[in-house]
């Protein structure tokens, strides 16, 4: 039993991150173009910890919400700020219109510690945010636990913390053992965490980037991917039909057990997030060119 209501059509939404340039602006705008075609909830645009990506961020919030005139959630961390800071951030976004925001504490660039006066872990921000205006908050979550969790048991506390703080939901961090989806949903479920979980799909693209970057953020890749990925890495388009049917298996058998909505990393490429959403049984429009 994961406790979500099985049935149902299913909701989905598309991250994107800020591209650095101009021309990869352009880009994503023709990638936003093709993505609307599978009616998304809502996209969510990422944030550089420490505000990195503030003005990027903030543009491609603007150029997603004008294109689509879909609600686009904005990540925003906590790292590197003051209170101060944040809340005259939130306090412009809001008036900018953003009614969204993915809470996120971020990670600390190596060697530095929290600001004193700052928001100390996403709880702490939820709850500022919430002060500052009736935003819908999201939160992360993380069916493989956090690197930094003293305990599996620590980490769904803290969890359950962020979202009594005030986020209506969380979206998981991808994982790609179901069954450790599953499970993590139940182990929730019985911690008392009635808010939806929305399991983060991560379609496979560069499959040596993605290794790396899952053994930063704790993810791990089951042996029976490497085996499927294997020797892919030059067949760009036998890689996108093998991403798509992973992701799509994944998402089947959640939904077999009462999953209805998820959250696709796009990588900013709409072609294998769209053929999972049609093969899921999203009315998505064909779509005759896209982005590579
Ligand atoms: P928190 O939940 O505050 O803390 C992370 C973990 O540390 C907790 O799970 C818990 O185990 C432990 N912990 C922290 N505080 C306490 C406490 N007081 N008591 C007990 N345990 C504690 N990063 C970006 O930089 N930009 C983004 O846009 C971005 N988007 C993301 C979107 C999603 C859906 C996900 C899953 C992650 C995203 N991240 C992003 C990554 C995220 O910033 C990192 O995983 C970061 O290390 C933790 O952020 P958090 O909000 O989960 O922090």
């Amino acid at each position: 039993m994961t406790g979500q209501t099985p049935d149902h059509q299913i909701a989905v939404s598309f991250e994107l991150f800020p591209p650095k340039t101009e021309a990869g602006l352009k880009t994503l705008a023709r990638t936003v173009d093709h993505l609307e075609a599978a009616a998304p909830e809502y996209f969510s645009v990422t944030y550089g910890a420490g505000g990195s990506t503030r003005d990027r961020t903030a543009k491609v919030v603007d150029m997603v919400g004008g294109r689509t005139g879909l609600p686009v959630a904005h990540h925003l961390t906590c790292v590197g700020a003051s209170r101060a800071q944040i809340d005259e951030q939130a306090k412009e976004l809001w008036a900018s219109g953003i009614r969204k925001i993915v809470a996120l504490r971020g990670d600390l660039p190596e060697g530095e510690s929290l600001a004193e006066d700052g928001y100390h872990d996403a709880a702490e921000l939820v709850a500022g945010l919430r002060n500052v205006a009736d935003f819908d908050i999201s939160v992360a979550a993380y069916p493989e636990v956090h690197p930094e969790a003293a305990s599996a048991q620590s980490d769904l506390d803290h969890l359950k913390r962020k979202l009594d703080a005030g986020a209506s939901r969380a979206i998981t961090q991808y994982a790609f053992d179901t069954d450790t989806v599953l499970r993590f949903i139940d182990r929730a479920r019985d911690a008392g965490i009635t808010a939806p979980i929305v399991p983060g799909i991560m379609p496979v693209a560069n499959f040596a980037s993605l290794k790396r970057f899952s053994q930063g953020c704790g993810a791990s890749i089951p042996d029976w991917m490497e085996e499927m990925f294997a020797g892919l890495d030059d067949t760009p388009e036998m890689r996108a039909m093998v991403a798509t049917s992973v992701a799509t298996q994944q998402c089947q058998r959640l939904m077999a057990a009462g999953v209805d909505a998820f959250h696709i990393y796009t990588l900013n490429k709409p072609d294998v997030s769209l053929a999972i959403c049609r093969a899921l049984g999203l009315p998505v429009r064909a779509v005759t060119e896209c982005a590579a």
